[in-house]
This record gives structure tokens, C-alpha cells and sequence, in this order.
């Protein structure tokens, strides 16, 4: 084979991974390589098309950003193109490209360095100041029109404050998920028995994709803006335009830097602060992007096909990834029975914090990546917060070794394992013990009955000693009974028995709904259920068809509630909940008067004689609303120990009264009696 040959079928081949990789990332939102081998890859074919120019064309991937647009969603073109950036993952390269600026504009000029959002690029445009169209990036000179999920994202103004502004303006921005919002995701899931998303960028990708609004809505993304388009802008300069973005009502960025070409040092200086520092940020970042400042520049340097030729992202460095051994697996039972596979691993510290567990999510992922017994792993913690298995040192493998089986038989109970899809569910419906435990354990949990003291390890030995074999018997639970575990004293004991007689007082529907674990039925789908229904009873007796007509509620979920309600142990476990008096009727009902209807508070700091989630149910069971921030709807804010900075915030709110945690108290109680 001569060489010519074999370049060509380099850059063949190249361009076809390229090209996989781009479709797989961009339709399927899926990443099966890291951004530093694709960009790797991107410059190898860049570099073989440069010096062989009769290989060239037009459909090459360095030639195109993205991958042509799925067909079925309504798609729009980009009045003015939107451009990938130019990456560089090192400083020599940076300073080269500041050395090409300054031949262009011969004097000096100013530069913005900002943080590179990690999230999807979104096209807002803007007509006579309403939004109009939202429009995802697609190829760069088309894009999806997802408007009507961008309208329930609270940082993106639908119509723009102050006048100020152009007829037709396009604010180009990062639509992404806070990392604290990613987890709370995931952590859902994973108490619902789902595999967690594995990256932020591809799950905001996939949200803006998504048919039903309100899904979207309660996902929470957020939005920050990067750059203004249009003419007769009122300002000429990149770092002005944050100061109108901010007048028009955007959540502007506070990490914004600028400085000119002669003082390299200071940007070099940015990067490496923040290159270091980027996980105390509260969103995801995976670079700096440093770009001319003045408009009028921009326009003289210009852009290439691909990218504008005055911006310049420099990359973090990846995650390293961290190799361990594996001790051994253990197999879980879940609530619903599912069996989740566990490596207990060679504790090893991972971007601060020490990992002793990886879980390694179902059957096939452990058939995939063919773990043996005694291998090394190598573990990344993806997107900070899970640790996850990327990937097996084969070469340090054990020459005795096996792989991992999956286990036929219920660790817990014995009982044979039923596979449905990629996963393993224990068959025994009534007394496994583990599943029995992690059903106790959501009903206790904080965002079901909460109720403190009574814990994972805590229910494992009530539950040995046949204290807590059911729900129901939390209920027949006394002091006497649980000083019998081992470490409990009277104070604790009697804490205990308080705790769970308070969350009987704090509770709601919504919360005894959400505790009772029915499949499929999470938080969301019990707060639509209360709307819909006066008490659990018409819960129980509502048939398929009344509940397939509320939103949210499918096919799935409907047979999944009358499957539940119609196992008589279950009816009966309602039955006593509702002995005990708890609070177990709508509290959305218009009907009843509620005193605290259209009163809103927020609190900060510690509250000594009830937990936040007890003070908001009370609110909440009184009409009113509780908001994690201060906005203009709030009334109250009440102040607990080591309070933070709402209270400077609100103070500057002429509608906000600031109350202590007494005179909360008082207020509840009098609104009790009106009520
Ligand atoms: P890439 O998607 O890797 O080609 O990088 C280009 C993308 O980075 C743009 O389309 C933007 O969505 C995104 N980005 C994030 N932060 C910024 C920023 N501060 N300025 C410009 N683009 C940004
Ligand atoms: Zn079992």
C-alpha cells in the first residue's frame, strides 16, 4: 500500500468515527468518547486535511458543527449562524493565538475571559421585546424551535425589561441543570430503582426535547446568557452587554473578567484559579472562554467556517480517572424488589471526598464491562457527585480468577430472582425481609412521613427483634419497646416515640401518598393525585378512567394505583394510618377555609423546635406556600439560628416582614384557630 493510499484511508476512517461520535452525541445524547479524544481526533484529521488539500470536503466534521437535525421536529433557520468555539487544552497554544490577534488589530486590545457553561447552547430571539422563538443550535445554521419548554425556565424574561432594546435582538445562552438540581434529580431516581443520568449536558439536552411541559417545569433548568446579536445594539462591547442583559432581566453572570492583550499574566492567572476552583461553583463549567472585547474587532479578525476566530475556549483538564481494587460485590434488594449490584471498593478519595462504594446499576452493565473477581478499577466520579466505573486495568487482572455472577437467589430471602429487561427482581411479595425494611424505610423517609430517629439501622434491628415488621406497626411502636435496642436510652426513646407522633400532626395527603411507595407514584404524581381528590378514600375507589384524565397520569401509573389499592394488605395499611388520626384529606380542596392562602414565606437558618420540612408542611396544610429564595411574592421570612443572607437580601423588599421562630409560632397557632 503506497502512503497516499494509506493517508486516505486515514482520513476516511477518521472522518467516519467523527462522524459517529457527532451523531451519537448530538441525536442519540449520548458520549461514548471524552471531549479531549474527540477533539484529539478532530485536530488529527484537521492537520491531514491541511496538508493534503485534495483530500478535502465539505462534509468533512471539521467542516461542520454538530450533526444534521433529526426530522421530525420543527426546525428553523438561524438568522445569524451559531458558531462552535476553538479549543485548546494548552497555554503555548493560547499565547499563539493571542500572538495571531495582535498582528490582526496592531494595537492593543481589550479582552472578556469568561467560564465555559457546560450545558446546551440555545438560540432566544427576541421580537419587539417578547421571546419568540428558542431555537437549539442543530448544524449552526438550523435549529429545533423548543419554546415552549424555554417559556418554563424562570431565568429567561419572556418579555424584556426596561425599552431599551432593539426590535430584533438574539441572546445567545447556556441552558443547563445547577448541580445541586442534577443531583436531586438523580437521587429520585435512584430511590425509584432508576439507573441515575450520567451527564448533565445530555439530560438538559434531552429535557428541551421533551413533549410535556410541565415535566420540564419541574426539572428547573436554568440559563445563562453569553452574547447579544442584532443591530443598532446600545452598547459596542462584549462586557457592556452583560450590564443591558442584566437591565432586560437576565440572571447575568457574576465570574466575568476583562483585561486587555498586554496583560497575558492576569487571564493565565483566571484559568489556572479557576481550573482548580471550578467545582465550588454551583454549575457545571468545563473551560474559559476568553474572547475580544469590541464588537468592532470581532468584526475584523472574523470567523471560519466553524468558529469566530476572536474566541478562544481553553479546556479544563479532564477528570483523571482514580484506580482502586475491588473487595467484593454486594447485591441489593430495593423496595420494589429490584437487586442492585454494589462493589464495595479499596477505599480511595475522588475530588475530595473518600469512596468506599460504586454501584454498578444492573445485570448487563456488570455482563459489559466483565468484572472479575479482585480487579482494579478505574473510577471517575461523573459530574462531581456519583463515582462511577469507567473502565477495568485489565492488565493487573489475577491469573486465578472468575468473573462476577449474578446471584439466582434473593440475598435477603432466598427466594429465586425473576429477570424482566436488564433487571433481577426478588419474587417474594410479602416477607422478604430487605425489601420489607426499605419499604419502612421511604414511609419514614423526609420527603414521605418524616420521621426522625428512625433510621436505616435503626429499623434493621426493630426489625430483628420483631418490633417493626410493618409499617403499621411503627404505630404500636412505645418507649418501652424500642429501649430494648441496644444504645437507646429513655431521652432517645422518648424522642422517638415523639417523632413519630408529630409526624402524624405536620403531615398531608401528598406526603401519606408519596410514603405508601406505589410504584411509579413519586412526589409529582401525588401532589396531581390531592388536586384531583377530596381524601385518600376517593383515591381508593377512583377507577381507571378518572385517573387516566389527569395530567401526568398514563396507563402505567393508573393500573399501577389500582393494582395497589386492590391488595386488601394495603387498604388495610391506610386504614390504620388513618386510626391514628392523621391528617389525610386534600389540603387543595377550595371548599375548606384556609387561613394562610395566598401568604408566602421563606426560611433561613436552623429552627429549634421543628425541622424546615415540618415548618413548610404546616405552612402548606394552613394554604400557604413556602420558597426556597426571596422573590417578590414573599411575605414572610422567618429567621432561625446561624440565619444567611436572605435577611440582607429581603430587607431591601419592602413587603417582606421579618419574624423570629416564636413569633412564627404564634402566627400558626392563631391561624390553626381560625381555621
Ligand atoms: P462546543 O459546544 O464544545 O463547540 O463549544 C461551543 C459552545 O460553548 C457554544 O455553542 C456555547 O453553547 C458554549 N458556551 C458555554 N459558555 C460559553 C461562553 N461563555 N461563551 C460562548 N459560548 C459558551
Ligand atoms: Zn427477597
Amino acid at each position: 500500500m503506497n502512503n497516499d493510499h494509506k493517508i486516505r484511508q486515514k482520513i476516511l476512517k477518521l472522518r467516519k468515527e467523527l462522524s459517529m461520535y457527532n451523531y451519537q452525541y448530538y441525536i442519540l445524547n449520548q458520549s461514548k468518547i471524552s471531549d479531549e479524544e474527540f477533539d484529539k481526533k478532530l485536530k488529527e484529521l484537521y492537520l491531514l486535511e491541511r496538508d493534503y488539500p485534495e483530500l478535502f470536503d465539505t462534509k468533512s466534521p471539521t467542516l461542520t458543527v454538530g450533526h444534521q437535525l433529526s426530522s421530525y421536529i420543527s426546525t428553523f433557520h438561524h438568522k445569524y449562524r451559531m458558531y462552535s468555539l476553538k479549543k485548546t487544552y494548552s497555554k503555548k497554544e493560547f499565547l499563539i493565538w493571542i500572538q495571531r490577534i495582535k498582528k490582526i488589530i496592531f494595537y492593543s486590545c481589550s479582552l472578556v475571559c469568561e467560564l465555559k457553561y457546560d450545558g446546551v447552547s440555545i438560540n432566544l430571539i427576541y421580537k419587539n421585546g417578547l421571546l419568540s422563538h428558542a431555537l437549539t443550535r442543530g448544524d449552526g445554521k438550523q435549529g429545533e424551535n423548543v419554546i415552549a419548554n424555554v417559556r418554563t425556565i424562570k431565568s429567561i424574561p419572556l418579555k424584556l425589561k426596561g425599552g431599551n432594546h432593539p426590535k430584533y435582538l438574539e441572546i445567545r445562552g447556556e441552558i443547563f441543570f445547577e448541580k445541586k438540581i442534577f443531583s436531586e434529580i438523580n437521587a429520585n431516581r435512584i430511590k425509584h430503582g432508576l439507573r441515575p443520568y450520567y451527564n448533565q449536558r445530555n439530560t438538559a439536552s434531552g429535557t428541551l426535547q421533551m413533549k410535556d411541559t410541565k415535566v420540564v417545569a419541574s426539572r428547573h433548568l436554568s440559563c445563562i446568557p453569553y452574547s447579544v446579536i442584532g443591530q443598532n445594539l446600545p452598547f459596542n462591547t462584549q462586557y457592556k452587554s452583560f450590564k443591558y442583559l442584566k437591565l432586560w432581566g437576565f440572571n447575568v453572570p457574576k465570574i466575568i473578567f476583562c483585561c486587555n492583550t498586554n496583560t497575558i499574566e492576569e487571564i493565565l492567572h483566571f484559568i489556572d484559579y479557576w481550573n482548580n476552583k471550578h467545582h465550588i461553583l454551583p454549575y457545571y463549567t468545563d473551560g474559559i472562554v476568553i474572547k475580544i472585547n469590541e464588537y468592532k474587532n470581532q468584526y475584523i479578525i472574523g470567523s471560519t467556517n466553524k468558529y469566530p476566530k476572536w474566541a478562544i475556549a481553553y479546556k479544563f483538564n479532564p477528570n483523571k480517572l482514580s484506580e482502586t481494587n475491588l473487595l467484593n460485590i454486594t447485591f441489593q434488594v430495593g423496595r420494589t424488589g429490584i437487586i442492585t449490584p454494589i462493589a464495595n471498593v479499596y477505599p480511595v478519595k475522588i475530588s475530595g471526598t473518600i469512596i468506599k462504594k460504586v454501584g454498578l446499576y444492573n445485570y448487563r452493565f456488570i455482563q459489559n464491562m466483565k468484572i472479575h473477581n479482585g480487579d482494579s478499577l478505574l473510577l471517575e466520579k461523573g459530574g462531581g457527585i456519583i463515582p462511577k466505573l469507567k473502565n477495568i486495568n485489565i492488565n493487573k487482572r489475577l491469573i486465578k480468577t472468575n468473573p462476577i455472577c449474578f446471584p439466582k437467589n434473593c440475598p435477603s430471602c432466598q427466594s429465586l430472582l425473576i429477570k424482566k429487561k436488564d433487571l433481577y427482581y426478588c419474587t417474594n411479595r410479602i416477607n422478604c425481609p430487605s425489601k420489607k425494611q426499605r419499604e419502612i424505610q421511604h414511609f419514614v423517609s423526609e420527603h414521605g412521613m418524616n420521621i426522625k430517629g428512625i433510621g436505616k439501622s435503626m429499623i434493621k434491628k426493630l426489625y430483628k427483634k420483631g418490633l417493626l415488621c410493618e409499617i403499621t406497626d411503627l404505630y404500636k411502636l412505645n418507649e418501652k419497646k424500642i429501649i430494648q435496642i441496644n444504645g437507646v436510652n429513655q431521652i432517645s426513646a422518648h424522642k422517638i416515640i415523639n417523632n413519630i407522633n408529630q409526624s402524624i400532626y405536620y403531615s398531608s395527603l401528598k406526603r401519606v401518598l408519596y410514603s405508601l411507595g406505589i410504584p411509579h407514584v413519586g412526589e409529582y404524581i401525588s401532589e396531581k393525585l390531592t388536586e384531583h381528590f377530596s381524601d385518600i378514600n376517593a383515591i381508593i375507589n377512583a377507577n381507571y378512567n378518572h385517573l387516566i384524565s389527569i395530567t401526568g397520569i398514563g396507563d402505567k401509573i393508573a393500573n399501577s394505583i389500582l393494582n395497589y389499592f386492590s391488595i386488601h394488605k394495603n387498604k388495610f395499611l391506610v386504614k390504620k394510618i388513618m386510626e391514628k388520626g392523621l391528617y389525610i384529606s386534600s389540603n387543595n380542596i377550595k371548599t375548606t377555609y384556609l387561613p394562610l392562602n395566598g401568604k408566602s414565606f421563606v426560611f433561613t437558618g436552623k429552627l429549634s423546635k421543628m425541622t424546615r420540612n415540618q415548618a413548610k408542611n404546616v405552612v402548606e396544610h394552613l394554604g400557604g406556600k413556602v420558597f426556597n429564595t426571596i422573590n417578590n411574592k414573599v411575605n414572610f421570612l422567618v429567621i432561625g439560628k446561624n440565619f444567611g443572607q436572605k435577611v440582607a437580601k429581603s430587607i431591601k423588599k419592602k413587603n417582606i416582614e421579618i419574624i423570629n421562630e416564636d413569633y412564627f409560632e404564634k402566627l400558626i397557632e392563631n391561624k390553626k384557630k381560625e381555621q
